[in-house]
C-alpha cells in the first residue's frame, strides 16, 4: 500500500502530520480484532480532525459492519486490491462519506481468481520489517480448511504467486543490501499446488539460491502433513537456508485433530521434528498450539501438555481458542463440548510455564557458540545493540543483545558474535567481527 500510494504522489509522514491515517488492521482472532479497533479508536481520540481508513483483513472480513457501526471510521478498504487504495483515498476526499472497498466483497471462489496482491503493488521500497530483513508472499489464501480458522474465510483459496516475480523480487531486495529473506503464505508447503504447473517451494527455494550473495533464506509456516522432506537437503547444500522451522502443530490429542479438520497425531508430530534434529543438530522448531478448543477433555490437555514436555521445541506460541463466526467450529464452540475461557486460560498458563523451564535448556546449547547476528536496533544511550541469529524469526522469538565497543554496528548488516550467556529468551553476546558479510 505504501509503495502504491507513493506512486501516486503521496508521501509518509508521521501520525501527527499527516493528513490520512490508515490502521492496517488483522481479523483473524478476538485479540488481534479488539486490538485493530482500539487502534482506531485512540487514532481518532488523538486526530479528531483526520481521515481515517481502516484496511486489511478486519475489513474484509467485517466492512459492513465496520462501516455501519464505527463512524470513527472515513473509510473500509478490505486486502484485496491493495493498488486501489490511492483511487479509494480520492473517493473520500471527494466527499463519498464512508466508503467500503473490498473486492471480491467476501472471500469467496472468485478470489481465487484475483491477482495476489502484491503482484500487482509493484517495487517495494519502503518495508516495515526489521532492518536487513524483509518477508515475501510466495502465496496467499488457503485451501486447508482447520475447523477453527477464518483465514480462508478472509483469504480466500489458494494462489500461488509466479515464481519469476518472486525471483527477481528477491534479486532486487539482496541487490539493495537486505541480509534475511523470510518466505511466507498460509501454508509454505501448499506453494503451486493451485497451479499444477510443477511449481513447488523447494524448487522456488533452490532459483532463489541462484542469486549470489550473503543472506538467509528462512521459511516460515509449513502445515506438518505436507512437509517437504526436500527441504532438508537444500539446507544441507546451502547454509544460506536457515534451519529453522516453524511448523504449526496446533494440538496433539488426535480426537481433538480431528475435530479441528487436522490429519496427524502426536506420534507422526513427534517423529517429524525427531527426524529433523537428526538430520540437522542446529535445528530450531517453532510450533504453535491452541488450547480450550471444543472438547478438549481433561485427558486430551494431558496428552498435549506431554507432547511439549516430549518435543522440546525452542519456541513455543499457545493460543487460547477464539471461536470465530463463520468457521466449522462455530457451532461447537457454543455446545455442550464448550470449554469454558477460565480453563482454557489456565491450560495456556501452565503451558507457558513448562515452556518456560524447555527453552533454557534447548537454548543453552548455542551458549559459547560464535554466530552471525543480523544487527536491527541499537540500545540508546548504551553501547548496547539489539540483533537476531539464524535461531530467531523476526518479531517473533527472542533476540540477540550485543555488546561493542567504539562505533555501533549498523543496523541491517551482519556481524560475528560470541555467545555469552542465555538470560531468559535471549542471549547476551561480544562482538567479534562488523560485517561479517
Ligand atoms: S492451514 Fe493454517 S491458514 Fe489454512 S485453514 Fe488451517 S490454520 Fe487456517
Amino acid at each position: 500500500m505504501i509503495s502504491s500510494l507513493v506512486a501516486d504522489g503521496w508521501r509518509e509522514s508521521p501520525s501527527d502530520e499527516a493528513d490520512v491515517i490508515i490502521v492496517n488492521s488483522c481479523g483473524f482472532i478476538a485479540p488481534a480484532k479488539k486490538e485493530s479497533i482500539d487502534t482506531a479508536f485512540g487514532f481518532r481520540t488523538a486526530y479528531p480532525g483526520r481521515t481515517i481508513v481502516m484496511a486489511g483483513c478486519l475489513s474484509q472480513r467485517y466492512a459492513d459492519d465496520l462501516a455501519q457501526q464505527m463512524p470513527e471510521l472515513d473509510g473500509v478498504f478490505g486486502n484485496r486490491d491493495l493498488g486501489g487504495i490511492g483511487a479509494f483515498l480520492d473517493l473520500i476526499a471527494a466527499n463519498q462519506r464512508n466508503p467500503v472497498s473490498v473486492a471480491p466483497p467476501v472471500a469467496g471462489v472468485e478470489a481465487s481468481e484475483q491477482a495476489v496482491t502484491s503482484e500487482v503493488v509493484g517495487d517495494r521500497r519502503r518495508l516495515l520489517s526489521p532492518a536487513g530483513s524483509v518477508y515475501i508472499k510466495v502465496a496467499d489464501g488457503c485451501d486447508n480448511s482447520c475447523a477453527f480458522c477464518a483465514i480462508p474465510l478472509i483469504r480466500g483459496r489458494l494462489r500461488s504467486r509466479d515464481p519469476d516475480v518472486i525471483v527477481a523480487e528477491a534479486r532486487l531486495f539482496v541487490s539493495r543490501g537486505i541480509k534475511e529473506i523470510n518466505l511466507i503464505a498460509q501454508d509454505l508447503g501448499s506453494y503451486g499446488r493451485d497451479k499444477r504447473d510443477g511449481r513447488e517451494i523447494v524448487s522456488l527455494i533452490r532459483r532463489l539460491l541462484e542469486i549470489p550473495g550473503e543472506f538467509w533464506i528462512r521459511p516460515l509456516y509449513v502445515y506438518p502433513e505436507r512437509f517437504p522432506k526436500e527441504l532438508i537437503r537444500v539446507m544441507h547444500d546451502d547454509d544460506r537456508v536457515v534451519p529453522y522451522f516453524d511448523i504449526p502443530i496446533q494440538h496433539a490429542s488426535t480426537r481433538v485433530l480431528r475435530s479441528m479438520g487436522r490429519p496427524g497425531d502426536r506420534k507422526s508430530h513427534t517423529e517429524l521434528i525427531r527426524w529433523i534434529r537428526g538430520e540437522l543438530p542446529d535445528a530450531v522448531v517453532r510450533t504453535s498450539l491452541i488450547v480450550g478448543f471444543p472438547g478438549e477433555d481433561d485427558e486430551a490437555f494431558a496428552e498435549l501438555r506431554e507432547f511439549v514436555a516430549e518435543a522440546r521445541v525452542e519456541w513455543l506460541g499457545v493460543f487460547e481458542y477464539s471461536s470465530e463466526e463463520g468457521t466449522p467450529a462455530y457451532r461447537a464452540s457454543r455446545g455442550r463440548s464448550r470449554v469454558a475461557k477460565r480453563v482454557a486460560k489456565q491450560r495456556r498458563i501452565e503451558l507457558e510455564n513448562l515452556q518456560t523451564e524447555i527453552v533454557g535448556e534447548r537454548l543453552g546449547r548455542f551458549v559459547g557458540r560464535e554466530i552471525d547476528v543480523l544487527v536491527e536496533e541499537p540500545v540508546i544511550g548504551e553501547s548496547i545493540v539489539l540483533g537476531r541469529g539464524f535461531m530467531h524469526a523476526p518479531e517473533v522469538d527472542g533476540a540477540v543483545v550485543l555488546r561493542y565497543a567504539g562505533e555501533c554496528p549498523r543496523p541491517g548488516s551482519v556481524v560475528r558474535a560470541r555467545i555469552i550467556r542465555r538470560t531468559g529468551v535471549d542471549f547476551e553476546a561480544a562482538l567479534l567481527t562488523r560485517e561479517a558479510s
